[in-house]
């Protein structure tokens, strides 16, 4: 099961499944980390080990349709970029940008 962990604008932790968004809930006892859709009204949750690594649970009935692809890869190269940032201050933005894209569409 593939799903990724992009950092928003709000520098905040989203996790991206089926083109599903899910923002952070809350740190289980177990130790594990559940994930709550973004719709409000909406039940879907899905649940990580502490690492962010594996997904553990998942129940992804929703009652709305998925993100856009385009909405996602925004959102994506948005995160990327902070990370990569993050990772190497000396690399200059152009390039950052430059190397985020190429990872995701070749
Ligand atoms: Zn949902």
């Amino acid at each position: 099961m593939e799903f990724n962990i992009i950092n928003t604008t709000k520098n905040r932790e989203c996790l991206i499944f089926r083109n599903y968004k899910f923002h952070f809930s809350r740190n289980l006892v177990s130790g594990n980390i559940s994930w709550r859709c973004i719709k409000k009204d909406c039940s879907a949750y899905v649940k990580t080990n502490c690492s962010k690594s594996t997904l553990i649970e998942i129940k992804d009935i929703h009652n709305h349709e998925p993100n856009s692809i385009e909405d996602l890869n925004l959102l994506e190269v948005r995160g990327k970029c902070k990370r990569k940032a993050c990772e190497d201050l000396n690399l200059r933005p152009n390039k950052i940008i430059r190397i985020t894209h190429g990872a995701i569409f070749m």
